[in-house]
């Protein structure tokens, strides 16, 4: 899972990532947020009325769900239980409340805290990505010290000041993710038990 205030640099860390590594799959959340001018509906986001959300909610269809600046957001159940069960290590882009449920559903669920280097630079990205309006960016650095403050509830924390030192602690990270005993287990099913190593519950 992948956690930060919006303008630290998760989404192009996460698809820089994704393009040295496609084995990885990147879970793409639900949200009621219009997109941006340069989002494209099931790329970025699933792009969803409230109405549908609520739907989603009511059925249970979401693996956690959060409000965050004033938009829902949700990561759909059916995706990840389809990845998990083939043995495939998934990548979460939420935000603190979600991680805390996801953590709270699957102990074993790794949390990346990605830092700016400083406010003022925070400030600086969300300013340069020329995506969302004053007033959005303006609450956007509202929220950020709250959500700072959740750091504490991630196991690792990466500060993206240079993108691409940054891009290898997080490429680090992920690597050693996947060579735990549970996920190798999985994904070498049939090695694993030819070499008779008790069978252990399959990874999430
Ligand atoms: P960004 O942070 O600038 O990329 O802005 P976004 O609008 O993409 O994301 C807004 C917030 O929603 C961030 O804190 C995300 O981590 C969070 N978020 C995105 N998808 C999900 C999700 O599926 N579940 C939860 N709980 N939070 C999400
Ligand atoms: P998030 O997904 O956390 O909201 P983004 O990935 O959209 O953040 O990054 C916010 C802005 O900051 C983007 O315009 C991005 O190009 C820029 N950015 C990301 N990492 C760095 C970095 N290390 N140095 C300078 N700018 C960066
Ligand atoms: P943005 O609207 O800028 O794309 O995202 C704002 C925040 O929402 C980010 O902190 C992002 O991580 C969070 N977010 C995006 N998708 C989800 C999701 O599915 N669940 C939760 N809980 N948060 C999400």
């Amino acid at each position: 899972m992948v956690v930060a205030p919006s303008g630290a640099g998760k989404s192009s860390l996460v698809n820089a990532l994704l393009e040295r590594s496609p084995e990885i799959r990147l879970s793409i959340s639900c949200t009621t947020r219009a997109p941006r001018p340069k989002e494209t509906d099931g790329k970025e986001y699933h792009f969803v009325s409230v109405a549908a959300f609520e739907k989603m909610q009511r059925e249970d269809d979401l693996l956690e769900w959060a409000e965050v600046h004033g938009n829902f957001y949700g990561t759909p159940r059916d995706w990840i239980m389809r990845q998990t069960e083939a043995g495939q290590d998934v990548l979460l882009e939420i935000d603190w409340q979600g991680a805390r449920q996801v953590r709270s559903k699957y102990p074993e669920a790794i949390g990346i805290f990605i830092l700016p280097p400083s406010i003022e630079a925070l400030e600086a990205r969300l300013h340069n990505r020329g995506q969302d309006a004053p007033q959005v960016i303006a609450r956007r650095l509202l929220a950020a010290g709250g959500e700072f403050a959740h750091a504490p509830e991630s196991e690792y924390v990466i500060i993206n000041q240079d993108f691409n030192a940054a891009l290898a602690e997080l490429n680090t990270i992920v690597s050693a993710a996947r060579l735990r005993f549970r996920s190798q287990a999985a994904r070498h099913a049939q090695l694993f038990s030819e070499l008779g190593i008790p069978h252990t519950p399959a990874p999430v």
